[in-house]
């Protein structure tokens, strides 16, 4: 009987371990598959970035019961690294988990029993078969009565192209462009180095570079924007929820200011042309930046649902978020993001029993916080039980950005989106800022 099989859950992320802990508690069978080596792995791999949100944001609640339960301490004091972040809680939280996670299997495909996508028939009561393929090449399938996509976003980033696909000559130019925050910038002393993106990543990775320009003269660091203006890069300053956060934004600006960094507004990347000392890195407008020996397009990610081909899913066609939150999160439409919707009410698919959570529901939405997805196991894990009164509860509360970017800073124009301050009735929030970016991360 499908009632009998577990719920498999797709990646060992934050998210994954938070959907297993709540169901697990609520003594449904749950199957956590993580093609990393160790749980946790895009973290892992971000190990050296600080996290703007505090200790008590970045615990799940159910995970804390469990952890609790085995004489673990919650970590106090700031904001950790994403090292610290697994370290302290989500290899713990895996450990705890026992073999209800399954390192070193990647899923390769969900479908429903004996149906591809086109089949109807019997549909509803089919389990799901998870395909999936381990380090070493050996293929299985698991049965599941539910199937929860917790696999994150990391795995693709999006191009340095202002268009969404890679520059002309970006694939060329593969060993002087890096899609990631860098956690050892010292060997672009005395270099010219761009970075594309109006995020956090970039403002990230343009600190870095900036400190390296600070005490290796000759450095020099060039900010690339697509869009017309600085706008919110800077975020919300003193209205922001998360200090860390408003930091990353003042810094940054203060950097900019002592001309640490030069910043180029709607500067479209269309061509990086590969000569053998560097990079010539060429705008829509016919603009050059010459001598380039590095550049770090860090303009967002993207999900991966190449792996979802047999299901019946429903995404945003813009975002590629799940299409009940998308508009919700549509950085086209507002930055500051209401995300009262959150439940599994609105993550329902078309495909009964199959839920895309965490990160990856927001698709290319920058604005997804951990606080937010893990209201959303929650929702779903109660679902799942059986409690709907549980499920169709709303219990976030997200610190505000301080930001309201408007509906198009892409030419330059920007206007406020929220026609009223944020309100809290109890805990469920009306109008909550969930992001610092528009349009995207660039
Ligand atoms: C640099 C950075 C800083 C951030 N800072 C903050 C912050 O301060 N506060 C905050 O609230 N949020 C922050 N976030 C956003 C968010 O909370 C994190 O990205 C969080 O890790 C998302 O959790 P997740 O479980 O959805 O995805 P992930 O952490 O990406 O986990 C997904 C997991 O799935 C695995 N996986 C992927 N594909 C497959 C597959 N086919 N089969 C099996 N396994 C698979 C991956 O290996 C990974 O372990 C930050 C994000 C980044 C990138």
């Amino acid at each position: 009987m499908a009632s009998d099989l577990p719920v498999v859950i797709v990646g060992a992320g934050p998210q994954g371990l938070a959907a297993a802990a709540h169901l697990s508690e609520r003594g449904q069978d749950a199957l956590v598959l993580e093609q990393g080596a160790t749980a946790a792995a895009a973290v892992s791999e971000w190990g050296h970035v600080r996290l703007f949100s505090e200790w008590p944001e970045l615990i799940d609640v159910a995970a804390r019961r469990l952890l609790e339960g085995t004489g673990w301490v919650a970590p106090v004091g700031g904001c950790p690294t994403g090292r610290e972040w697994v370290d302290g809680y989500l290899a713990p939280l895996a450990a705890a988990l026992g073999d209800r996670v399954r390192t070193g299997v990647t899923v390769t495909g969900v479908t429903r029993l004996g149906r591809d996508r086109v089949v109807g028939s019997g549909r509803r009561e089919a389990p799901f078969v998870v395909h999936a393929i381990d380090a070493e090449g050996h293929e299985s399938v698991v049965r599941a009565r539910a199937v929860l996509d917790a696999s994150g976003t990391w795995a693709a980033p999006g191009p340095a192209g202002a268009d969404g696909l890679p520059a002309l000559g970006e694939r060329a130019a593969a060993d002087r462009v890096s899609y990631r925050i860098p956690a050892d910038v010292t060997r672009l002393a005395g270099r010219h180095v761009v970075v594309v993106g109006a995020g956090n990543s970039a403002a990230h990775a343009v600190l870095r570079l900036t400190e390296l320009a600070r005490s290796e003269p000759g450095t020099r660091v060039t900010w690339v924007l697509r869009r017309g203006s600085m706008g919110s890069v800077f975020g919300g300053g003193a209205g922001d929820g998360l200090p860390q956060r408003a930091a990353l934004g003042v810094r940054a600006r203060r950097a900019m200011e002592k001309g640490l960094v030069e910043v180029l507004t709607g500067f479209r990347v269309s061509e990086l042309r590969l000569h053998p000392d560097g990079l010539t890195v060429v705008a829509e407008d016919g603009r050059e930046l010459d001598g380039v020996a590095h550049l770090f397009a860090l303009t967002g990610f993207r999900p991966d649902t190449a792996f979802l081909g047999e299901l019946r899913v429903a995404l945003d066609p813009a975002l590629e978020a799940v299409a009940g939150i998308a508009a919700e999160i549509d950085p086209n439409v507002h930055s500051c993001g209401s995300v009262a919707a959150t439940g599994a009410r609105e993550l329902a698919q078309p495909e009964p029993g199959f839920f895309i959570v965490g990160a990856k529901s927001y698709g290319r939405a920058p604005t997804f916080l951990a606080l937010t997805g893990y209201e959303q196991v929650r929702s779903v894990a109660a679902h799942l039980a059986g409690d709907h009164e549980a499920a169709a509860r709303n219990e976030l509360s997200l610190p505000s950005t301080g930001v309201c970017g408007g509906s198009d800073e892409f030419d330059g124009v920007g206007g406020s989106c929220c026609a009223a301050p944020v309100l809290q009735i109890g805990t469920r929030p009306l109008a909550l800022a969930g992001g610092t970016d528009t349009r995207g991360e660039r």
